[in-house]
C-alpha cells in the first residue's frame, strides 16, 4: 500500500475520470428517484495542489490547469457544458481563483448528492480513510469505511435504491490488477446487473489493455463502452502513457458526449501523442 494519489491528483487521468463521473451523476439525477454511489477505492477526497508532494510531480499542471488554469484557452461551448458541474465544484472549492484544492471522486459525489441520495466510500489505507472522514462532513447520506474495497463490490451490492453507480479506481501497483478488477466487477454485476460501473485503468502498454478488454468481452455482458485517452507515445511501458475506463451500462448520451470530449481532451492534454479511442466492447442490447 505505497500508492499516494496526492502525487497524481488533477492529472490528465483524473480529469477524464472525474468528468465521466460527473456526467453519469448528472444523468442519474435527471429523475427524482434516489441514487446510490459506491466508490471502492476512494482516496482522501481532497488534494492540496500546493503541497510538497503535488508540487514534486506537478502533474496537475498538465491536467486540470490546462482546462481551467489562468493560461488555459476558453473551452468550446459544447465541452464547457459537458465539464459542468465538474468545473463548478472545483471553482466552488477554490473561491480565491487559483486552484489549490482538487476534489477526489468521493468529494465530487458528496458535492453532487441530493438529499435523497446515498454514497459509500471505501478506503483501505488507515491514514487515508481517516483523512477522508475529515474531508467529507458527517452526514447521514455518506458512509466511510476503512476496509478492502474489493470486498465491498461484492458485499454492498445491490443497493436498496437499485439506481446508481460504482466507481472502481484501484492504484494498479500490484500485479494482476486487471484480472482482479474484472473478477470483482463480475461478482458485483451478478448481484446488480442494472448498475452503472466505471472501471478505471492506466495505459502503459496497449497489450495489457487489449487483453483486459478481451477478458471483459468473454464475460458475455452487454453494454460495455471502452473510452481512452493517450497522451504519450506507447514506446515505453514505464510511464503512464494514457488512461481509460470500461463503462458498463453507460447512460445513453455518454457515447455521443465522449465522441466529442475525448478528441478534445487528447488535443488539450496530449504531450508526445494526442489520441483517443472509443469503442463498444459489447454493444447495448
Ligand atoms: N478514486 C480516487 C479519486 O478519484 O479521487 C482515487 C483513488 S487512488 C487511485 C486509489 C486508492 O485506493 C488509494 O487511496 C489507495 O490507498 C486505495 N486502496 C488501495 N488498495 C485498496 C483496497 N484493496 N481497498 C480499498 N482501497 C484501496
Amino acid at each position: 500500500m505505497n500508492y499516494r494519489h496526492i502525487y497524481h491528483a488533477g492529472n490528465f487521468a483524473d480529469c477524464l475520470k472525474h468528468i465521466v463521473l460527473t456526467r453519469i451523476l448528472t444523468y442519474l439525477q435527471k429523475k427524482d428517484k434516489p441514487c446510490f454511489c459506491l466508490d471502492s477505492h476512494a482516496g482522501i477526497g481532497a488534494y492540496d495542489l500546493s503541497s510538497e508532494e503535488a508540487q514534486k510531480t506537478g502533474e496537475w499542471q498538465q491536467g486540470i490547469a490546462r482546462l481551467m488554469g489562468p493560461d488555459a484557452a476558453p473551452l468550446p461551448a459544447n465541452i464547457a457544458q459537458m465539464c459542468e458541474p465538474y468545473l463548478a465544484i472545483i471553482r466552488k472549492l477554490n473561491p480565491e481563483g487559483p486552484i489549490t484544492t482538487y476534489p477526489g471522486s468521493p468529494l465530487l459525489m458528496a458535492e453532487m448528492a441530493r438529499q435523497q441520495d446515498r454514497a459509500f466510500f471505501v478506503e483501505k489505507h488507515p491514514d487515508d480513510a481517516e483523512t477522508l472522514k475529515q474531508t467529507i462532513r458527517r452526514d447521514r447520506r455518506f458512509h466511510i469505511r476503512q476496509e478492502d474495497g474489493w470486498n465491498a463490490i461484492k458485499g454492498d451490492l445491490p443497493p436498496q435504491e437499485r439506481r446508481g453507480m460504482v466507481l472502481v479506481d484501484p492504484p494498479f501497483e500490484e500485479k494482476g490488477e486487471f484480472n482482479r478488477m474484472i473478477w470483482y466487477f463480475t461478482q458485483g454485476y451478478k448481484r446488480w446487473a442494472n448498475g452503472i460501473y466505471c472501471l478505471w485503468y492506466p495505459i502503459k502498454a496497449r497489450r495489457d489493455v487489449d487483453e483486459a478488454a478481451g477478458m471483459l468481452k468473454a464475460e458475455g455482458i452487454d453494454n460495455i463502452l471502452r473510452a481512452e485517452l493517450v497522451i504519450n507515445k506507447l514506446d515505453t511501458a514505464k510511464r503512464l502513457n494514457g488512461t481509460g475506463m470500461f463503462i458498463i451500462n453507460p447512460p445513453f448520451m455518454l457515447h455521443d458526449e465522449l465522441s466529442a470530449l475525448l478528441p478534445f481532451l487528447a488535443e488539450r492534454l496530449g504531450e508526445t501523442a494526442r489520441r483517443s479511442h472509443l469503442e463498444w466492447i459489447a454493444p447495448p442490447r
